[in-house]
């Protein structure tokens, strides 16, 4: 494959913009450095790049494309509201119809708020948590990632239950120092951790089912200990739902496992491509809102007509009847797929998928937390990467993403994928 315009590009972007990308995670440092593939153009579940070349689609921006690029529906929402002015400043029919559509999909949203992404729905679930509790700790766990805001952007010590350090040059020591960070599915590192600093701790941010060191699901019991646990020591549950909101099901992680969070935060699908975050929860703990209430939360942008157009647009699309019916077959498919010729050419992986979403780790240990994600072959990873994308199947850039499936990927689609996955291994078993 010829990628000559794309390396131009990328050679131009580099005198322009910091690292020649506006988010760490499209570089392609992870899977060997130079530059990344330039976009021109998607339609459904493809791409074509600046070159003329085709890909058919697992990345879906990193989640939100789930109905695929450019559906109709949502592009005809975003056209009228675009047509009608895209910014009042005031408030709009549109945000009440959207708030009313989360709440009617996730009993647990007793009261919502847009903003503008998932970092701003999680950084603000943390400030309402502490001026609801009067505490300031947090838990999280290690691995997830929960935005770009300095109390996330912290990883654990060595120990099973530790305090915080920075993951970030910039953000100071004494923010890291409220952050807990504990292992996935490791229920007594939890209670270690709650037995310690329970009543310190405003909230336990939970990704339920996690999409980021590969899509991991809670071991049975786990987030219903996780809430009881919490909520013994008087602090509230969050979850984290920016990956999981209307991804397995029309509704949430929280409908998967049936367990209500006290508050959750939302962004990617709710959507539809466009800019948003939402977060929502009790209706006592949401007072704490300005201007109901104490903590300050605000957006020039937040609820715009456009997004919000477009994430109704979105929902619309998913409440059709077998949408994640569908999702479900064809991941299903790629995952046997993948097994299959994986064993034919001897390369050892291990899946985790759920619904439209998988991910592929190289090695043989059964992914259950970060450190097993950690230990799995990033070398094997970056070159199964490159031989991917010149077959023109686009993956995102790291090991620890997942593959999404969208609506509009058919049956020859994952075949064709199956089939250059094969390619790949045997070249990689050479
Ligand atoms: N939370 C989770 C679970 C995420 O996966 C992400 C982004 O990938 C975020 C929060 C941050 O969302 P955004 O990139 O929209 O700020």
């Amino acid at each position: 494959m010829d990628f000559s315009q794309s390396k131009e590009l990328h050679e131009e972007a580099l005198d322009h913009i910091v690292g020649g990308v506006n988010s760490p995670s499209r570089a392609y440092k992870a899977v060997g450095g130079g530059a990344p593939v330039y976009m021109d153009r998607a339609r459904g579940a493809y791409f074509w790049d600046v070159d003329g070349n085709k890909y058919i689609d697992y990345l879906a921006a990193y989640g939100p494309i789930i109905t695929g690029h450019g559906h109709p529906h949502i592009a005809e929402a975003i056209t009228r509201a675009a047509n009608n002015g895209v910014l009042y400043g005031t408030p709009t029919k549109l945000e009440n119809k959207f708030a009313k559509m989360l709440k009617e999909a996730i009993p647990s949203l007793e009261k919502v708020r847009f903003v503008n992404s998932g970092t701003e729905a999680v950084m603000t679930t943390v400030r309402v948590a502490r001026a609801y509790t009067g505490r300031t700790k947090i838990i999280k766990f290690a691995g997830c990632y929960h935005g770009h805001f300095d109390s996330v952007l912290v990883q654990a010590g060595s120990g099973p239950a530790t305090l915080g350090t920075p993951d970030s040059a910039g953000i100071p020591k004494a923010v890291a120092a409220d952050v807990i960070t504990v292992p996935f599915n490791d229920l007594e590192a939890f209670k270690t951790a709650m037995d310690r600093w329970g009543d310190q701790i405003a909230a336990v941010l939970v990704e339920p089912i996690v999409g980021n060191f590969g899509i991991v699901e809670p071991h049975q019991g786990f987030l219903q200990a996780v809430n009881d646990i919490t909520h013994d020591a008087g602090a509230l549950v969050i979850y984290d739902e920016v990956i999981t909101a209307f991804r397995f099901t029309y509704g949430s992680a929280q409908q998967v496992y049936n367990i209500e969070p006290d508050m959750t935060a939302m962004g990617k699908i709710i959507g539809g491509g466009l800019p948003i975050g939402a977060y929502g929860g009790r209706q006592d703990i949401m007072e704490q809102v300005a201007p109901l209430g104490p903590a300050y939360q605000a957006g020039t942008m937040a609820g715009n007509p456009a997004s919000m157009a477009a994430g109704i647009a979105c929902l619309e699309v998913l409440q059709q009847d077998g949408v994640y019916d569908r999702l479900d077959k064809l991941g299903a498919r790629l995952e046997k797929g993948i097994v299959v010729k994986a064993a034919d050419a001897g390369v050892p992986i291990s899946v985790n998928r759920l619904c439209g979403a998988l991910t592929v780790y190289f090695g043989d240990t059964k992914v259950t937390n970060y450190d097993q994600a950690e230990e799995s072959d990033g070398e094997a990873f970056a070159q199964f990467f490159r031989l991917m994308i010149e077959q023109g199947i686009n993956l995102a850039p790291s090991k620890y993403e997942a593959w999404f499936l969208t609506t509009e990927h058919t049956e020859a689609d994952i075949d064709t994928t199956v089939d250059a996955v094969g390619n790949a291994f045997k070249k990689m078993a050479e």
